[in-house]
């Protein structure tokens, strides 16, 4: 869970990537950071907290340059250590740059012994920081078949080297002096894609809507395993693996974590997941009096249930947007009411009525059992919990934070015993099949979290038990 975003050719680079940032806040909000070339050095800024709260107007008065890359964090790898914050920023024999990454090694653990074994000195415990240390320790020529233009050849070949060691999910962006450069990891995991503005500055970001933002206009994906280079010679792209593999894009993207007004992958998010609301309303007719959503992730999929389904479709639970990550747990007597900071039910649409509820995802079940109980407080008659996407019965590796299998309820109980768990009527999840015709299986997806088939783990890494 993290965004990335880059700017090449722009005096106000700075200031676009705040707004990029701003606009993928969703993804990250431990922390933030830009990093800015004037072309010739490049300066940062990071800090604990949303964007807005770490980078102030003084601030990108003093970023000054054309070339910017950014971050934001939520960390999976490495904790919430202010060291690892990024924008990572490194001088080696070969000059200075500065990378930000969305994903997960999975083999990050065992590169960094053996970087350490052999003198490294690590700063962070981030997994990013082995991309770091493995490129400026790379000496391998480029691949035979790529063919690199003058302005590549000092840097690029650190960078294919280092795609070849590490494993998993990655997408990423790197600011050198006079170059913004784009990598995204063979399988495709996590999203990124290419933008431009009508003054011709290029734009990277983890989603559309950080496009929408600064009024460029979407020009294609990063392909999966493609290394993009923009400089004043123009764009480059470069496929330093001969043979591709088969993408595995995160369908839990589509599930819940990118922005419904976002375009990934080459799809709309926004259609996409009101079409696993349909699917469900297929696979699930119930008899009830209206659809609920969970706010704000149930929401397209509740209405695609009502289309399907003909159930009146009301906003039956009320979002508080302004609990933020940094509120303060309260004390032990008070946490079971800690759902209504959240949410809160609307007690004239819910009661005495029979109530489908429409959720993302269900993963360790402690808000579902609290909303449950809530609705039934409101007076609801029957509850229907619905779930757009199959049951969570493993981790994921490649950069969403799912707790441990230990944690996620459907690892370890049966549907029936979550729905008594939860306290429902009924409970019923999108089948994995439904949920992949609605993203176009063909496409090729990761589907790890739900099926415990993980398309690429470190080979010594067992996932017996994880
Ligand atoms: S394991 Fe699940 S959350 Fe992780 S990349 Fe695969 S589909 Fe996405």
């Amino acid at each position: 869970m993290c965004g990335v975003f880059g700017v090449y050719n722009n005096k106000s680079a700075a200031e676009l990537t705040f707004l990029g940032l701003h606009a993928l806040q969703h993804r990250g909000q431990e922390s933030a950071g830009i990093a800015v070339s004037d072309g010739y050095d490049i300066n940062l800024k990071l800090g604990q907290g949303i964007v807005t709260s770490v980078v102030k107007e003084n601030d990108l008065r003093d970023l000054r340059g054309n070339i910017s890359i950014g971050h934001v964090r939520y960390s999976t790898a490495g904790g919430s250590n202010p060291k690892n914050i990024q924008p990572f920023f490194a001088h080696f024999y070969g000059g200075s740059f500065a990378i930000a990454h969305n994903g997960n090694l999975v083999n990050a653990d065992r590169l960094r012994r053996e970087l350490e074994e052999d003198g490294a000195i690590f700063r962070s415990t981030s997994d990013t920081e082995v991309f770091v240390h493995l490129i400026a320790r790379s000496r391998q020529p480029a691949p035979p078949h790529i063919n690199l233009h003058k302005n590549d050849e000092d840097f690029l070949p650190h960078v294919f080297e280092v795609m070849k060691r590490v494993k998993g999910a990655y997408s990423l962006v790197i600011l050198r002096e006079k170059q913004l450069i784009a990598v995204r990891d063979p399988y495709g995991f996590r999203p990124l894609v290419l933008g431009k503005n009508r003054t011709g500055s290029y734009f990277v970001a983890s989603e559309t809507c950080a496009l929408d933002i600064i009024d460029a206009e979407y020009l294609r994906d990063i392909n999966p395993g493609e290394v993009l280079v923009i400089d004043d010679a123009g764009i480059r792209s470069y496929y330093p693996f001969e043979f591709p593999e088969e993408p595995k894009k995160c369908i839990f993207e589509f599930v819940y974590f990118a922005r419904p007004d976002s375009k990934i992958f080459k799809e709309w998010v926004y259609q996409i997941r009101k079409e696993f609301g349909r699917r469900l309303a297929k696979e699930y007719p119930i008899e009830a009096d209206c659809v609920i959503p969970v706010l704000d992730s149930g929401l397209l999929a509740a209405m695609g249930y009502s289309e399907v389904s003909g159930i009146p479709f009301e906003i039956g639970l009320i979002r508080n947007h302004y609990v933020g990550r940094s509120f303060i747990q309260p004390a032990q007597e008070i946490r079971d009411l800690s759902v209504r900071l959240k949410l809160n039910p609307v007690r004239q649409v819910i009661e005495g009525k029979r109530v489908i509820v429409v959720d993302d995802s269900l993963v360790r079940g402690t808000t579902s059992k609290k909303i449950v109980s809530m609705l039934r407080r409101a007076g609801a008659k029957e509850i229907h919990m619905l779930i757009s996407s199959p049951p969570v019965i493993s981790p994921c590796f490649y950069g969403i934070d799912t707790p441990t299998r230990e944690e996620l309820l459907a690892a370890n109980l049966s549907v029936e015993e979550i729905r008594k768990f939860i306290g429902a009527d009924s409970l019923n999840y999108l089948s994995l099949e439904g949920m992949l015709e609605a993203a176009d299986s063909s496409k090729g997806f990761c589907t790890a979290c739900f099926t415990h088939n993980y398309p690429v783990l470190d080979e010594l890494f067992s996932v017996q038990g994880v």
